[in-house]
């Protein structure tokens, strides 16, 4: 790893929606246990996962995990494979048949809202409640104006859109809207940033690749009640109940990246747990959010009140300085701040193992651009 120019000896501020940065201390001791963990003699890529090691992993890191999201008993977690994408499709394999009809209805608040939506429309009948797509993605329809059908086996949203950068503030009661069906979220880029309302969820997946760990594992918590419905096509793999029956072991899970997981859920608990990552989410969201309204160069997109504390999506006014912005970026030790395609412009994906430090360091350098460019 090349090291910063700006910061010499430190590694590198890095702003990758994921896969994506690791705090330093678990990186370092996954390095340091590489070849041998807890003198097993094997590396834990090594190990078979019935095997007694790497039961201890797993049991650890499903036990930090319940704690650190307070995830009730009635809930199981875990832990497959299949990436956000994949759990697009999982999900109504899994749950669209709940009731006869198999209707499933969305909100759509972004690109990833908006790939579920397809997804699920190979095994369900799809309908969109709600979309801010005719806003350019700016805020999160309110709940109260959603148009839910009845008879609905399940409503799906994306918690955290990635892309776009707009991020539930808090969870809807679908209850309160009436309407009695279980709410899915894909909460993959910010689990563990803040507390989930398990009373509002019916499941809620996760890929592991931009809060938790490395990718190839997803995270999955579902209520037990819900594992009932699977397609009679859903490959044996991904029906949760047979995966929840044999404890995240029914076929190889991705050992790795579960055993990187539980390194994060245990520096998390040692940094003061999910309270400790929400503190430090507004802290470090709201100081890039102050600078961008207070910098006529920049410019987000999103509402005030709809604004993701993990991915800060920005634009420059002069779209031929995005590039000059980047570069200056890159030159300061500041790395992958360049906007998903689909956009463009910037994006500061500022994670659980982003240091305040890297997004100060960001804020001065957006504000001695400005004073160039203003
Ligand atoms: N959902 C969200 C919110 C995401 O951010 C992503 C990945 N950026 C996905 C789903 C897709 O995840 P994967 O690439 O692991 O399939």
């Amino acid at each position: 790893m090349g090291e910063s120019a700006h910061n010499p000896g430190a590694r590198p501020f890095n702003f990758s929606a994921g896969p994506a940065a690791l705090p330093e201390a678990v990186l370092k001791q996954a390095a340091a246990e590489m070849l041998d963990w807890h003198g097993s003699g094997m590396s834990v890529m090594e190990m078979s996962h019935r095997g007694k090691h790497f039961g201890e992993i797993l049991a650890q890191a499903q036990h930090d995990l319940r704690e650190l999201l307070q995830v009730p008993a009635s809930f199981r977690i875990l832990f497959m494979q299949g990436g956000g994408l994949g759990h697009n499709g999982i999900t109504p394999l899994n749950l669209a048949e709940r009731l006869p009809g198999a209707r499933v209805d969305t909100v759509v608040t972004g690109a990833w809202s908006q790939k579920s939506t397809q997804e699920a429309r190979r095994y369900a009948d799809v309908h969109v409640a709600a979309s801010n797509a005719e806003g350019g993605f700016s805020a999160i329809p309110s709940p109260a104006a959603w148009q839910l059908r009845e008879g609905l086996s399940y409503v799906h949203v994306c918690s955290n859109e990635t892309i776009h950068g707009l991020e539930f503030q808090q969870l809807p009661d679908l209850r309160a809207l009436g309407c009695d069906a279980p709410l899915v979220i894909d909460c993959s880029s910010h689990i563990l940033s803040r507390a989930i309302d398990w009373s509002r969820v019916g499941v809620a997946f996760a890929g592991a690749q931009k809060n938790i760990g490395a990718a190839g594992l997803t995270i999955v918590i579902v209520r037990e009640d819900l594992m009932a419905y699977a397609m009679p096509h859903c490959p044996s793999a991904f029906q949760w109940r047979l995966v929840a029956d044999n404890e995240s072991m029914y076929n190889t899970p991705p050992t790795w990246a579960i055993y990187v997981a539980g390194l994060v859920f245990q520096w998390i608990k040692a940094q003061g747990g999910v309270p400790a990552m929400e503190a430090r989410a507004v802290a470090k969201s709201s100081l890039l959010y102050d600078a961008l309204d207070s910098l006529p160069v920049f410019q987000t997109k999103v509402d005030a009140g709809s604004r993701s504390r993990m991915n800060v999506s920005f634009f420059l006014r002069d779209v031929a300085l995005t590039p000059v912005f980047l570069s200056g970026a890159e030159a300061r030790g500041m790395l992958q701040l360049r906007g998903h395609k689909s956009v463009g412009g910037v994006r500061a994906s500022i994670y659980n193992a982003m240091p305040l430090e890297g997004v100060q360091t960001l804020v001065s350098y957006m504000r001695e651009f400005a004073q160039h460019h203003g």
